[in-house]
Order: structure tokens, then C-alpha cells, then sequence
């Protein structure tokens, strides 16, 4: 079903991108025809020019007024030299417009026709007709002895024309195929990052009610077992609802913090709440006297290293409380009494550092790359047994993320860990 969801997307997301650069495409390649045509009638225009230029002389071209079509000199008649000319026609008329003569070139093998002369005076300027098969450009001035109109044929630029247009036509579906090609490719790697944050989601849903599961089933065969039991003694009831307590405070630990993650993703996204000037020796301090006594019950060496000056970090009071309780509680649960668990915090010119070291049970280095992926534990039978709900790490990074700093972790087994936050300073 997702699948079809995705290829569909896919497939419309293709469709879009080749359709807008076939549309730019399209536009481009018209573009380029009309410069190209543009590009020969110039050519045969400026032609044009410097044969009427000729005839009225040497120096005829200065003769030539460009814009009025007119020639200050009278040209000559050349009725004798017509056929070594390029042109296709030429012709004289009076002032009247009345047809004076009229010159057509005819090679033998050829029986095109020049376009037939129009009735009274023609137009001064350019123009392009039409004539038999083929199309001509005509250049028709004023000259002292009447008009002059003389015409070049326009096969050679049609031939050139035509040839760009069929190149054309057999590179732009090509061009087409491989845009489109390209759009598929480009689709399916635009698809991934989607997919893969589809996937996620589905996993931590799927996570998120595996883990609900088991406690509500401990919760209910323990109570079950109890409603079935004739007589329980005291210390048998006791037992079964210190369970039944105990497992329903870890499914409330577990929910608040989906809850949590789930409003971190949504704040991300839609509100920025206002940030707060957090004291880092405040909320360490803190947080070393609240679990002081769990240290000591353990009997670990829980030391806290605070420098003289106070690193104030702009941010969210309540999130950093949460991301420090989140690794020294686990520091000092993944600690064998009689371990050493130490907090120490340093400031450079822009950023603070705080480590939080244990000499616990450590972290093998195949694992290291997954600890802050939500749902994420090491020793599944260790850390159910240790009440903690495998959200504690995802939610200390998403911390330092919304914070603008890293959290990195060093561990070996049976050694220790570090976990070290790097935070920017105001
Ligand atoms: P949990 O609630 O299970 O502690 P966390 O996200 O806080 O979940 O931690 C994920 C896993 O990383 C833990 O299950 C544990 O295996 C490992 N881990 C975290 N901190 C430490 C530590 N200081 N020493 C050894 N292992 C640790």
C-alpha cells in the first residue's frame, strides 16, 4: 500500500519535472529557430544592400539612404549585365509604378520563376514573397531615374533553416527522454530521505506499542494471578502490587517520555518558545545534590568539578535539567558499587564542556553508533531489569540539537564511559 503511495509520488513527481523542462525546452529551441531564420534574412538583406550600393558606384553605399530607401545617384542600367549578378530578378519602374523593364534569371536545367511584378508603385524597403516554390527577399529603392527593385533568392537560408529545424526535431525528443530519465532518478533520490523518516516513524510506533505491551500484560497476569489465588498471605499480596506499582511507574516513565519526544518534534516545527540565560553551575549543582543520595547508596565515588566562572547558556532550563538528570542517572545505574562517577564541567572562549564519566560497565563499539537512536539498549534483559525506558539518550540528543551543541560518547567495556556535551556560551 506504501509502496504504491510512494511510486505514485514518484511517478508524479517525474512527470511534473519533465513536463516544465519540456515546456523550457520547447521555448528554448523556438527561440534559437527564430534567431537562426532572423540571423539569414540579415544576411541576405545586408547582400542586398551592397548590390544596389554597387551598381550606383563605388562609393554607392554612402549613396544610400537606409531609412528613406532612397539612392542619391542615378543607377545604371543593368539590363546587359544581369545574368553574372547573383540576383534572382530585378526591375525598373517610373515614378508612376509603371513597369519600365523587368530582368529574371534562367539557367537551363532550371524552371523556377521569379515572383511575378506587382501592378502600380511598389513599396519602398524590404520584403519577403512568395514565388512559385521557393521564397524570395526584395529590396525596392528610390533612385533619381525612378524605383529600382531588385530580389535574391532565399533557397540557400530556407535550406540552412530546414536543416536546423529537422536537427532539431530529432534532438529535443531525445533530449526529452534523457530529461526525463533524469527526472526519474532525481524523483527516486528525492523520494529517500521521505521514506527513510516513514520508516523511522513507523519503527517508534511500532517500538512505542511493543514497549506499552509488556508492562500492561506484567501489570495484568500479576493481577490476574492474584484474583485467581484463594488466600493470599500478606507478603504475597504485598509482592504482587509492589510488581503491579513498579511496572506501572515505568509505563508512566515511558509514556512521559514519548510525550516528550513527540512535543519536542512538533515545538521543532511549528513554535520556537522564548529562550532563557541558564546557569550551567546552577543546574549541575543542582543536580548533584538531587542524586548525591542514589550515588551513596550505591556507594560510588560521585564527584562534581565546577570552574569559577558561570557559563550561561541561552536556551531551555527545564530541557537542560532533563538531558544532565538523563546521563548522571545513567552513569551511576550502569555503575557496579564501589565505582567512581564524575561530572565535570570547563568553558573555552564560545562553548561550555560538560563530561559526565563513569567507571561502569561500558559500551562495546558496534553499539556506540546506535546509543542515541530511540528504543535503543544494549543489554535488553540488563536495562529492562534496570527500569530505564531506552529513550533517555534520543531525548539528551535532541536536547543538545535544539541547543545548537553535540553530544558525543567515548566508552570501553568494562572500563567506562564519558559522555561529553559541548553547549554554546552567550
Ligand atoms: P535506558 O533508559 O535504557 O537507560 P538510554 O537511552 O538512556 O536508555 O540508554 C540507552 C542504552 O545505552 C542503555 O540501555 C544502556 O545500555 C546504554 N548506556 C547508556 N548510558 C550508559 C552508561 N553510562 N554506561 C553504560 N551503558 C550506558
Amino acid at each position: 500500500m506504501i509502496n504504491k503511495v510512494f511510486a505514485q509520488t514518484r511517478g508524479k513527481l517525474t512527470l511534473w519535472y519533465a513536463l516544465v523542462m519540456g515546456v523550457i525546452l520547447l521555448f528554448a529551441s523556438g527561440i534559437f529557430l527564430k534567431v537562426v531564420q532572423d540571423g539569414q534574412i540579415q544576411a541576405v538583406d545586408h547582400s542586398l544592400q551592397t548590390l544596389v550600393s554597387t551598381f550606383a558606384g563605388q562609393e554607392g553605399v554612402e549613396h544610400l539612404d537606409e531609412r528613406n530607401f532612397t539612392l542619391s545617384k542615378p543607377h545604371p542600367d543593368i539590363r546587359e549585365d544581369f545574368q553574372q549578378t547573383s540576383l534572382a530578378f530585378a526591375r525598373h519602374y517610373d515614378n508612376q509604378g509603371k513597369l519600365l523593364w523587368e530582368r529574371e534569371q534562367k539557367e537551363e536545367d532550371d524552371n523556377k520563376e521569379a515572383p511575378v511584378a506587382v501592378q502600380g508603385k511598389p513599396k519602398l524597403g524590404f520584403g519577403t514573397i512568395e514565388g512559385g516554390e521557393e521564397r524570395y527577399r526584395q529590396l525596392t529603392v528610390q533612385t533619381p531615374e525612378g524605383i529600382l527593385q531588385i530580389g535574391l533568392s532565399l533557397e540557400e537560408a530556407d535550406v540552412v533553416f530546414k536543416k536546423v529545424l529537422l536537427g532539431l526535431l530529432v534532438t529535443v525528443p531525445l533530449l526529452q527522454g534523457v530529461i526525463g530519465l533524469a527526472a526519474w532518478l532525481l524523483a527516486g533520490r528525492a523520494m529517500v530521505p521521505i521514506r527513510q523518516s516513514y520508516e523511522r516513524l513507523q519503527q517508534f510506533t511500532a517500538d512505542a506499542s511493543h514497549e506499552l505491551r509488556t508492562p500492561v500484560a506484567t501489570i495484568l497476569t500479576t493481577a490476574q494471578s492474584a484474583v485467581q489465588t484463594e488466600q493470599l498471605t500478606p507478603q504475597q499480596s504485598q509482592a504482587k502490587f509492589t510488581a503491579i506499582v513498579e511496572t506501572a511507574q515505568r509505563m508512566g516513565a515511558l509514556t512521559n517520555d514519548l510525550l516528550w519526544l513527540a512535543r519536542a518534534d512538533r515545538l521543532d516545527a511549528v513554535e520556537q518558545p522564548k529562550l532563557e540565560r541558564c546557569s550551567l553551575k546552577t543546574i549541575l549543582s543542582d543536580l548533584y545534590e538531587e542524586l548525591a543520595p542514589q550515588a551513596e547508596a550505591k556507594k560510588l565515588k560521585f564527584t562534581c568539578q565546577l570552574p569559577e566562572t558561570d557559563p550561561i547558556v541561552q536556551g531551555y532550563e527545564d530541557q537542560l535539567y532533563r538531558l544532565f538528570t538523563n546521563l548522571m542517572v545513567n552513569a551511576i545505574k550502569y555503575t557496579q558499587p564501589e565505582g567512581k562517577v564524575e561530572i565535570h564541567l570547563t568553558q573555552t572562549i564560545n562553548q561550555a564542556e560538560i563530561k559526565v564519566c563513569d567507571s561502569g560497565v561500558g559500551i562495546s563499539a558496534q553499539h556506540l553508533p546506535l546509543l542515541f537512536e530511540r528504543f535503543y539498549r544494549v543489554d535488553e534483559s540488563r536495562t529492562q531489569s534496570a527500569g530505564g525506558t531506552g529513550l533517555g539518550l534520543a531525548i539528551a540528543k535532541q536536547i543538545v540539537e535544539t541547543h545548537q551543541g553535540e553530544i558525543t560518547v567515548r566508552s570501553t567495556p568494562q572500563v567506562g564511559s564519558t559522555f561529553t556535551v559541548h553547549l554554546p556560551i552567550v
